[in-house]
């Protein structure tokens, strides 16, 4: 169950059960409490969509504050729709150089591991017995790719998880409400097992009504998780623009990216 609290000036959402557990700090951060203004106001995180970088700047101090990311803790990508997954290693230097990726899993604490988005879904990964975290930047294309699998076979693959072990969290994304897409997007996910659950055709017309937090949630159970260890915020971003940035809401115009992450004190 996800609920929206405030830290410091930041207003963000955490999953219930997760917030209980002492080793762990992860948020999806609202588009409430920064500096920015017009479509950017106020939390904008994103660096490359036209918003002032002094304002950036002073928004993500306020997070790393608020929730006492150690300096030089907070680890972004320069996010692209693909499925590479970076480790964070023991013995890897902070801050960590700007890479290329949508995805970040460490065994290390003190890294805050940062996913950016504005309808695209952030899903947060913890293995709680041997205490890894992930992360992932999943639109359609990272759907279509798997990097949700992707992050479970890694950690079962290179940290030894059991699957049972394993609890996702799907945040803020845009909903099945909102989500109409084409041709490209339906086909590109057609074959995949569950995809007549998360399309719905739109009558005499090649659009489809597509639920990307389904989607995740069904490739995640694919992937070998329980259904009870994964928890979706159920918040359509287009629908709660006054919440959250949205891409598709914004229409073209100048919008910003709301930061979700996940940390192991
Ligand atoms: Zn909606």
């Amino acid at each position: 169950m996800f609920r929206t609290v405030k830290k410091g000036t930041v207003e963000y959402l955490e999953e219930k059960k997760l917030a209980g557990v002492d080793f762990l700090t992860h948020a999806f951060c609202t588009r409430h409490g920064g500096a920015s203004r017009g479509g950017f106001s106020s939390l904008n995180v994103g660096d490359m969509v036209g918003d002032q970088k002094e304002n950036v700047e002073d928004n993500l101090a306020r997070i790393k504050s608020a929730f006492a990311v150690p300096e030089g803790g907070l680890v972004m990508a320069r996010q692209v729709h693909g499925d590479r997954i970076v480790e964070i290693g023991e013995n890897d230097t902070l801050p960590f150089p700007l890479t290329q990726c949508d995805g970040f899993v460490t065994g290390r604490s003190g890294v805050a591991l940062g996913i950016k988005t504005a309808d695209c879904v952030p899903i947060l990964f913890v293995d709680s017995r041997l205490r890894v975290a992930g992360a992932v930047h999943a639109g359609w294309r990272g759907t279509a790719l798997g990097i949700a699998a992707k992050m479970v076979g890694i950690l079962c693959g290179r940290f030894s998880s059991r699957r049972e072990d394993i609890t996702a969290l799907i945040g803020p994304a845009i909903g099945p409400c909102c989500y109409e897409v084409d041709a490209p997007v339906h086909d590109a996910l057609a074959a995949c097992p569950w995809a007549a659950d998360v399309f719905r055709k739109q009558r005499g017309r090649e659009r489809w009504m597509f639920d990307l937090w389904g989607a995740n949630r069904l490739q995640l159970i694919e992937a070998g998780l329980s259904g009870g260890n994964i928890f979706t915020a159920d918040r359509c971003t287009a629908c709660n623009r006054d919440q959250f940035f949205s891409h598709r809401a914004a229409q073209g115009k100048d919008e910003g990216r709301q930061l979700s992450f996940i940390m192991m004190r």
